[in-house]
């Protein structure tokens, strides 16, 4: 994309309403505008952003044989009568009356649906086990929306639901979540430790948050180092394998993490000093088993191998794709702006020209851009007229990984120079050379 032709507004000054540095740095990089509170805009920078990380939940969830669909974000509120949440959800269900008064909400979550639609159409064991899934916005009234889209009011959620024929078979979809949620994570570039969670309602170790570490969390967290150095998409890990993920469970849960809400400095004291990780955590996804508790109240029943009539047993899976945005901004910064890790950032390559008024620069440009271009590549290609200095700054501020810059010096020798945005490392290379390198 050419910076002179797209919509991709910088702020100069740092925005004094947003209180965190990922709010901050989305504002200035243009990723995000508030249009009601809670409520955001995304303009192009943080829409690429959000589709790559998407993306990458609903890879990870296909490998992992969940399947998608696509569910409303209007409900009916007769739905969630059955369930008897209507009324237990409080305030923050954003209730709505049609013309005909019927009444509606905004959805905040969406068991009471998937029940309902599973309900209707399967009727035997034979269609079971299933996990479905959809990646749709939500309305939550939060009391204080704050820090930007990492407590929003609408916004965006990867939630799956599992159907069992019994807790054996649900622990296994929990497990295979548990991997996947490991998996998407790492692709990611941002590590997410799994931690138990405060049990639900219906107690049980099968309920985990997945937090990111980063000063402005919301939780405190502490954690054993070596969830730092696993390797989740290691190849004896298989779905499908029951053995295998029964093991991964016991290793995460053998292995030290637990918010303030679980922790226990019993066990915390025999992580060995060096090992230990304590600090504050974003909470990005959230695994649960309830059991029956939906499809009982919701007359989810299936008919069992022996004639029998089963209530499945349940759980959910939630990843919140747009509150990872900043929390992947949070655990990768600096002071001259984003570090986007190459999985999930808006483009790859910058590119600059330091004298967009510079015939020859801007024609080494061209070519250069339609090149990456045709490889494949993504490339934002300032080719705006301002002062090289202010565009190399606000490529530091949108942090693409890599930047090729082009200046009229550089050029007469032969070269063009390549910045890795991460390690601020710069190479002078041939314009060859730098293509090999960003195309390989
Ligand atoms: P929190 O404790 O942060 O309020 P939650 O436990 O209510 O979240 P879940 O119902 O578990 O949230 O939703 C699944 C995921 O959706 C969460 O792990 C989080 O990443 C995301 N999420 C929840 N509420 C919001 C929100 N207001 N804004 C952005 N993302 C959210
Ligand atoms: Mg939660």
């Amino acid at each position: 994309m050419r910076v002179s032709r797209s919509f991709l507004p910088v702020l100069k000054e740092s925005p004094t309403d947003a209180q965190i540095v990922s709010h901050k740095l989305m504002l200035r990089a243009g990723l995000v505008r508030q249009t009601a509170a809670g409520i955001y805009a995304w303009l192009p920078i943080g829409f690429r952003v959000l589709k790559k990380i998407e993306q990458i939940v609903r890879e990870e969830q296909d490998r992992a044989s969940a399947i998608e669909l696509l569910m409303p974000t209007l409900q009916s509120a007769d739905l969630w009568r059955q369930s008897g949440r209507y009324d237990a959800y409080g305030p923050e269900m954003l209730r709505i009356k049609d013309r005909h008064e019927r009444e509606m909400l905004y959805g905040p979550t969406n068991e009471e649906m998937i029940t309902s639609l599973f309900r209707d159409e399967v009727k035997s064991y034979r269609d079971l086990p299933r996990t479905l899934y959809h990646i749709q916005w939500k309305f939550r009234d939060e009391v204080r929306p704050r820090f930007g889209v990492m407590r929003g009011r609408e916004f965006l959620m990867k939630d799956a639901y599992s159907f069992d024929l019994d807790e054996a078979g649900a622990r296994q979809s929990y497990y295979t979540q548990l991997l996947a949620y490991l998996r998407t994570f790492q692709r990611m570039g941002i590590r997410a430790v799994p931690m138990k969670a405060a049990s639900g309602p219906i107690g049980g170790d099968l309920s985990h948050e997945f937090i990111v570490l980063a000063p402005t969390g919301e939780s405190e967290v502490f954690y054993d180092a070596s969830f730092e150095e696993f390797d989740w998409h290691q190849d004896e890990l298989r779905y499908g394998d029951a053995e295998g993920l029964r093991g991964l469970f016991d290793k995460v849960s053998s292995t030290y993490a637990a918010t303030d809400e679980t922790h226990d400095e019993a066990r915390w004291a025999e992580v060995p000093a060096d090992r230990q990780r304590q600090g504050r955590g974003i909470e990005v996804g959230h695994i649960f088993y309830f059991g029956t508790k939906y499809s009982a109240s919701l007359g989810l029943k299936v008919s069992g191998a022996d004639g029998s009539m089963v209530t499945p047993e349940m759980g959910s899976y939630g990843i919140g794709v747009s509150r990872l945005v900043g929390a992947i901004i949070e655990a990768s910064h600096d002071d001259n702006g984003i570090i986007w890790p190459e999985a999930v950032a808006p483009w790859k390559v910058g590119l600059v020209t330091m004298r967009g008024d510079d015939a020859a620069s801007v024609t080494a440009a061209d070519d250069i851009y339609a090149k990456l271009t045709a490889a494949g590549v993504e490339t934002l290609y300032d080719d705006r007229d301002e002062r090289g200095g202010v565009k190399l700054g606000s490529m530091d501020l949108i942090g693409l990984p890599w930047q090729l810059i082009i200046g009229p010096r550089g050029l007469a020798a032969g070269v063009v120079e390549l910045k890795n945005r991460r390690t601020g490392e710069r190479e002078e290379l041939s314009i060859d050379s730098a293509l090999e390198r960003l195309t390989a």
